[in-house]
């Protein structure tokens, strides 16, 4: 591979790459745009999420006759965060939140479509968008395909980059390299795209040190680079201790989808007891599983759940994989996973009796009905998913230095970039993930095509 000149080279080809290359090649189609992509066969984050993605006023849901706003969408992130972040970023990404949806739909073929079946709780209004699949390879590769098309877009696949190139304070390209050899890739705009640092444990050790041991269920290409890369040039790092936390049944990534517990399921621990608001925040709870005895605990729920959740991909995934037990009675799930049946059975009794009663032994707040038999369980651990601290960047995604002027010619978005979560799993509201991920590549890609061109 030799060396090449472009207008925009983007590193990290998942959700913020690809609306990143995509969105420029859509605003100039004389720019010239090269997309690196270390790993296309190893799933990103944008692959291995449900992607529910959550915007305020889009079409689709607009057609439902949910009444919502950006007001209420800001305040609901920035009330999770504890206010801790960028009010105006803030505002910027969950602006141009609707405008991604209706740009993924319209521009590049995705098939996208307002789901408002499941709870995602901390959002005052149903606003959850996805694909028919409620899961991310089909977005993916509906990205892939359209920005692959482009004609002013060139993919490099299985080309890593290894770092920026800087003359004086200006960022002037990336090297890379390509089945082992070094090539230069010569532009006046860089998006750094790599997402975050989950499968880079010396930096959970120095950023997130509770879940520096944690199974790791988001992308193994989640290395830091861009971060790193970013702080060497002199960019600001900001809210690097917060992260998504979930739970996991494998270490593969198998893991029920959080509605579980937000209609009504239950979490349990190894002496058949419940120990936590299982509606509290399932970003948080991670810890709070991994701190159990043995470091495992055990959702159950029912028929009336489990219809609810059977058409989410994962759930598929965990079924086909033997992650999900079913039972005919208390008894047999008791059996499956050697809990003490007897609390197991007095556990349920209580909680019913509490639904019933409107009351809660730990607070749990819109009890719906109480479980019944036949049910199903799974044994899960807490995991880290994706990090949320990264660069410091402007309502442009120009990455900023600590004075908070920008470093030329560098952008960044999605996991590279301080996102909405504020410095704790808890700050991390459903959908900050992707919101991120798929806005700031669009604002990327407009603000880098306009910066050229004029
Ligand atoms: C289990 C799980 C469930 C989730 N569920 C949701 C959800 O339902 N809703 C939501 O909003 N968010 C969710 N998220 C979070 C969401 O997936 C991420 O926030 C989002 O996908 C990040 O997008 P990204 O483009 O920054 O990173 P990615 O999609 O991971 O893309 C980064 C890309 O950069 C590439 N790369 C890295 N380094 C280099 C390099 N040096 N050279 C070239 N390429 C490189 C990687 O190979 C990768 O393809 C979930 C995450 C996980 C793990």
């Amino acid at each position: 591979m030799s060396n090449i000149d472009a207008d925009l080279v983007v590193v990290g080809g998942g959700g913020a790459g690809l609306m990143a290359a995509g969105t420029a090649a859509m605003e100039n189609d004389a720019l010239n745009i090269v997309l690196l992509e270390q790993d296309p066969d190893e799933p990103c984050n944008t692959e291995i999420a449900s992607n529910f993605i959550p915007a305020a006023g889009t079409r689709f849901q607009r057609a439902t006759g949910v009444d919502d706003s950006l007001d209420v969408f800001v305040a609901d992130v920035m009330a999770k965060n504890g206010g801790k972040g960028d009010p105006e970023v803030t505002h910027a990404l969950c602006r141009e939140a609707a405008a991604a949806v209706h740009q993924m739909a319209d521009a590049f073929g995705v098939d996208m479509e307002f789901a408002p079946e499941l709870t995602w709780v901390g959002h005052t209004n149903r606003r959850l968008h996805a694909h028919p699949s409620r899961g991310g390879p089909p977005i993916v590769a509906q990205l892939r395909k359209h920005i692959g098309a482009q004609p002013n877009v060139t993919v490099l696949n299985h080309t890593r980059a290894t770092g920026l190139t800087l003359e004086s304070d200006r960022v002037v390209g990336v090297t890379a390299e390509q089945d082992g050899q070094p090539f230069h890739v010569a532009a006046p705009c860089v998006a750094l795209t790599t997402g975050g640092f989950s499968a880079n444990r010396e930096m959970l050790a120095e950023y997130i040190p509770e879940m520096a041991e944690a199974p790791n269920i988001g992308s193994n290409g989640d290395n830091g680079d861009g971060i790193r890369w970013g702080q060497e040039a002199g960019a600001a790092l900001s809210l690097m201790s917060g992260y998504q936390g979930r739970d996991c049944i494998f270490e593969d990534g198998t893991r029920v989808t959080p509605p579980v517990l937000n209609e009504g399921g239950i979490a349990v621990n190894s002496t058949g007891r419940r120990f936590v608001n299982e509606r509290e925040d399932y970003s948080a709870l991670a810890r709070v599983y991994r701190a159990q005895p043995g470091g495992v605990a055990y959702f159950i729920w029912d028929a009336r759940i489990q219809r609810m959740v059977e058409n989410v991909l994962v759930m598929q995934q965990a079924m086909e994989r033997g992650g999900i037990v079913t039972g005919a009675s208390l008894d047999a799930i008791a059996d499956a996973y050697d809990l003490p049946a007897a609390a197991l059975a007095e556990t349920m009794a209580r909680y019913n009796e509490g639904v019933r009663q409107n009351r809660d032994d730990f607070g749990r707040q819109e009890l719906t009905v109480p479980l019944e038999a036949p049910w199903y369980a799974a044994r899960i651990t807490g995991a880290i998913a994706h990090t949320q601290g990264g660069l410091a960047v402007d309502t442009s995604c120009r990455v900023l230095r600590d004075d908070k002027t920008p470093i030329p010619g560098l952008y960044a978005g999605g996991n590279t970039i301080a996102g909405l979560s504020g410095d704790d799993p808890a700050g991390y509201l459903s959908g900050n993930g992707l919101l991120v991920a798929y806005a700031s590549g669009m604002i990327i890609g407009r603000h880098a095509a306009e910066s050229i061109t004029t």
